[in-house]
């Protein structure tokens, strides 16, 4: 079998004469899950999109399952949950209906049982008009509807948004036990904290480009710390900033520095045991400055 759930190769898709994709490379291993993450207009939505077919990219390959989307849609569609960034409901159905509906189109696979439990689980009301839905509990329809019938993958654009904390919590954790049932998940995402908690890697698409795709522990280790120290004595500690991963960013006078370190602090703290020191204090570059750098098209720092 295929170690990838998803191969995506230089896709490019067009809207008129505007180029929302310029040749996307990305792969999804089986059954891990993946967050991709951007900018408004990235090319997120575009992405999820070709992979099923709904819209076609006028450029470059798809391969879902195995599977030649535009070849075959319908069995690419059996065999995944989606749930759409901007999700359209029957507003006079009751969410009964409409996973009834669902259950139907997709062969009767779904258990009742469990659908009744993942709705329990986000507190959803099986028996009211959809129309009687905010926002956040029309999302949740979204969610059991793309998890119910058990897919091998799950794409989900989107999906904690506009819940409250405590239904995104349970939602990552649905997704984090479909992965412990073997299902490889793909989710879009602007929440960070979320793919942290969730992602075993990260994509990032910036103007509809792959800019980075990584282990998401490998980002962390990879985030930036600064450090401040402040010397008892006028100290010429040059060797701290010939240190691998340090760099000096200021010296406030004869007894402070400023560093940058990258990766762990090991060898900085064992070099500068022999001096005599006043204070030291660090803070960690969090993750989402990481991203916004990205974001803000400096790949390069
Ligand atoms: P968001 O985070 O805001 O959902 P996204 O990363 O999902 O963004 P896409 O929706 O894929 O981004 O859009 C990519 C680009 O293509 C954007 O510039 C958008 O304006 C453009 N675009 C998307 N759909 C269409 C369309 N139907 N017609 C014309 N342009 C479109």
């Amino acid at each position: 079998m295929n170690e990838f759930a998803i191969t995506i190769d230089g896709l490019e898709k067009y809207y008129g004469s505007f180029k929302a994709l310029h040749g996307v490379d990305l792969k999804a291993k089986r059954g891990e899950i993946l967050g991709f993450l951007g900018p408004n207009g990235a090319g997120k939505t575009t992405t999820i999109r070709c992979m099923l077919d709904l819209i076609h990219p006028q450029g470059g390959t798809i391969s879902v399952l195995g599977l030649n989307p535009q070849a075959e849609p319908e069995a690419i569609k059996a065999r995944v949950g989606y749930l759409p960034g901007e999700l359209h409901l029957d507003e006079n159905m009751t969410a009964q209906q409409i996973f009834r509906y669902f259950n139907r189109l997709r062969g009767n696979r779904s258990n009742w049982d469990y659908i009744e439990e993942l709705s329990d689980r986000l507190k959803l009301e099986l028996k009211t008009p959809i129309k009687n839905f905010s926002h956040g509990n029309k999302q949740k329809v979204g969610v059991v509807q793309a998890l119910m019938h058990r897919p091998e993958l799950v794409l989900l654009d989107e999906p904690t948004g506009g819940l409250d904390p405590l239904m995104q919590q349970e939602v990552l954790r649905m997704l984090a036990e479909a992965q412990d049932n073997g299902v490889t998940v793909f989710f879009s995402s602007h929440i960070i904290s979320e793919v942290q908690a969730v992602a075993d890697r990260v994509a990032v698409i910036r103007e509809g480009k792959i800019v980075e795709v990584a282990e998401t522990a490998s980002l962390l280790h990879r985030s930036m710390r600064q450090v401040r120290i402040r010397f008892q004595q006028p100290t010429e500690a040059e060797e701290l900033f010939k240190l691998p991963g340090v760099e000096l960013i200021a010296k406030d006078d004869d007894l402070g520095v400023l560093l940058q370190v990258e990766g762990d602090m090991d060898a900085l703290i064992k070099t500068l045991a022999k001096y005599p020191v006043n204070d030291f204090e660090t803070e960690r570059t969090s993750l989402e400055e990481i991203f916004l750098a990205y974001y803000e098209g400096e790949e390069d720092k």
